[in-house]
């Protein structure tokens, strides 16, 4: 599972300016390029990529209670859920998230196939 993300846009958003700030368009190769070597490995593997939705709230959604926040700074690294005490790493709660949804998809899928 991956998370389709729209990297041009969330680069736009950092506020550097400097000459080290990577390339918006260099950073979208990187990940589209990313994106279809997964696929051409999985496929050849008899696997499949799901792309998760780039509005899906992975990175704020409790992995544990499944309660949203509002707002998550980017520079907030720990995740803490107020509705359930869940305290962990900020890109493990997301990656479980994606995960999940992802067997949600795949789960929606198989039963549209088997309706027909
Ligand atoms: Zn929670």
């Amino acid at each position: 599972m991956i998370e389709d993300l729209n990297v041009t846009s969330m680069v736009k958003k950092s506020r550097d300016t400097t000459a080290r700030a990577p390339s918006r368009s260099i950073l979208d190769a990187g990940f589209y390029e990313l994106r279809r070597q997964l696929t051409y490995k999985a496929n050849d593997r008899g696997h499949r990529v799901v792309a998760i939705d780039r509005f899906y709230p992975s990175s704020k959604k409790c992995s544990h209670c499944g309660e949203t926040k509002a707002k998550l700074a980017l520079r907030d690294r720990v995740f803490e859920c107020s509705n359930c005490g869940a305290r962990l790493n900020r890109d493990v709660n997301a990656a479980r998230n994606i995960h999940r949804e992802g067997v949600r998809l795949l789960g929606k899928e198989t039963l549209t196939v088997a309706g027909h």
